[in-house]
C-alpha cells in the first residue's frame, strides 16, 4: 500500500494555489488534526511507500511535526528502505525540524518556485532570499539520501536561460530530483494569470536537453531525476498501485474505487469519504492514461499487476486507436512497450483524453 498524508496548513497562500489548505491555522486547530489521526490511523495493509504533502508539513511547530513523524513511524513500522518523502517550505524549516525529518524520512522535497526573488513576489509566494539559503544550508548539511525542488517555469517574460539558471542552482545545491511544473492559470487561485501553454511547450525541449546534460533523465511529464531517484511513490500512483490517503481532503484507491477525504471541518467530525462510481473499463482506461505521463510508459508485465488488468492486446488496440487521430511521431508503439515519445509527452492531455474517451 502506498500512504499519502495530507497536511492542509499553510502559513499563507500562495497566489497560485489550487491545493486544498488552510492559510495560519490556530495550533490548536493542528493538535485537533493530530489528535483525530492518533484516535483513528490504523493501517491494516503494510507501507510500500509514504508520502507527507499538503499544504506545507513543516508549517507544524517541531513538537507537532514529531508528533506526526512519530505516529507515522509507529503505525506503519516501515521497513529499512521504505521511501519516506516530506514536502517542506523553505521559510518554514529550521535546523529542529531538519534534524527531526533527517532522523524520520528519506527524501524531502522543497518548494523553491525560483531562486530569483522578483519571480517569487510575481506568483504571489512569500519566501525572502535568506530563508531560502538557510534551508538549503540545513538540507544540504542533513545531507537527505534523497533530495527534490519544485520549480516553475513558462512564467510571462521569463526566458529559458533565466530556467536554467534556478534549475543549475538546485542541481548545485544537492538536489537529485526536479519537478519542473509550468504555472497555469487555476480556477481557484487568487493570482489571475494569462494562459500559455505555447510557452510551456516551446520551452520544454530544451528544459530536457539542458537537464540530461546535467545527467538528470526526464522520466515524467514534469519531473527529471538522476538514476535512482525517481520517486517511487508517484510511479506506484501512476501505474495504478493501491493508495491510503491519511487526512482531510486526500484521495485513496483501493483497487476498485477511488476515493476522497471530506475537508478539515467535516473530516474532525468523523464523516465519511465521497466515494468516485465510474465504471470498471473506465478506470483502466484512466489508469493506462495517467501513467503514460512517464517516459517508460507500459510494458504488458507493469500492466499486468494493474488491479483487475484487462488483455495487453486490449491495451494495445486502444493505444492504437488513440494514436491514428495524432501526430504518429507522439508515439511509442512495439508488442513490448506502449509509450509517449518526448514530444508526444507534450500533449499527454489530448491523448490521455482520447484514451479516456474510448472507456465511456
Ligand atoms: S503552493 Fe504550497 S505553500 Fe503555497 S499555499 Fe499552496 S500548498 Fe501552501
Amino acid at each position: 500500500m502506498n500512504y499519502y498524508f495530507h497536511v492542509p496548513f499553510c502559513r499563507s497562500k500562495c497566489g497560485y494555489c489550487a491545493f486544498y489548505s488552510l492559510p495560519e491555522p490556530s495550533p490548536e486547530l493542528i493538535d485537533s488534526y493530530l489528535d483525530r489521526l492518533e484516535r483513528t490511523f490504523f493501517p491494516e495493509a503494510p507501507a510500500e511507500t509514504i508520502y507527507i504533502g499538503g499544504g506545507t508539513p513543516t508549517f507544524l511547530s517541531a513538537p507537532q511535526l514529531e508528533r506526526l513523524l512519530k505516529l507515522i513511524h509507529e503505525r506503519l513500522a516501515p521497513p529499512a528502505g521504505t521511501e519516506i518523502s516530506c514536502e517542506a517550505n523553505p521559510e518554514t524549516l529550521d535546523r529542529e525540524k531538519v534534524a527531526l525529518l533527517r532522523r524520520h524520512i528519506t527524501r524531502i522535497s522543497l518548494g523553491v518556485q525560483s531562486f530569483h526573488p522578483i519571480v517569487r513576489r510575481n506568483i504571489g509566494r512569500k519566501c525572502s532570499d535568506e530563508a531560502l539559503d538557510r534551508a538549503l544550508e540545513l538540507i544540504g548539511d542533513a545531507d537527505f539520501p534523497h533530495w527534490n525542488m519544485d520549480l516553475i517555469f513558462a512564467l510571462p517574460g521569463q526566458t529559458p536561460e533565466a530556467f536554467f539558471t534556478d534549475a543549475q542552482w538546485a542541481i548545485e545545491a544537492g538536489a537529485d530530483h526536479l519537478s519542473c511544473y509550468a504555472l497555469t492559470a487555476e480556477e481557484n487561485a487568487a493570482l489571475e494569470l494569462p494562459e500559455d501553454d505555447d510557452l510551456a511547450a516551446e520551452m520544454m525541449p530544451g528544459i530536457a536537453r539542458f537537464m540530461e546534460e546535467q545527467g538528470f533523465s526526464r522520466y515524467e511529464v514534469s519531473n527529471f531525476a538522476r538514476p535512482g531517484a525517481e520517486c517511487r511513490h508517484n510511479c506506484n500512483v501512476w501505474r495504478g498501485g493501491l493508495l491510503a490517503g491519511v487526512g482531510p481532503g486526500a484521495c485513496g484507491f483501493d483497487g476498485t474505487d477511488r476515493w476522497r477525504n471530506p475537508l478539515l471541518e467535516p473530516w474532525l467530525r468523523g464523516e465519511a469519504p465521497e466515494r468516485d462510481a465510474i465504471s470498471p473499463a473506465a478506470r483502466l482506461n484512466e489508469i493506462f492514461a495517467v501513467n503514460l505521463r512517464t517516459a517508460a510508459g507500459w510494458t504488458e508485465a507493469l500492466w499486468r499487476q494493474v488491479p483487475k488488468a484487462d488483455a495487453w492486446s486490449a491495451r494495445r488496440a486502444i493505444f492504437r486507436a488513440a494514436a491514428a487521430s495524432f501526430d504518429p511521431s507522439w508515439f511509442r508503439i512495439s508488442d513490448e512497450r506502449l509509450a509517449l515519445t518526448g514530444k508526444g509527452m507534450m500533449f499527454w492531455n489530448s491523448v490521455a483524453g482520447e484514451i479516456i474517451a474510448h472507456g465511456t
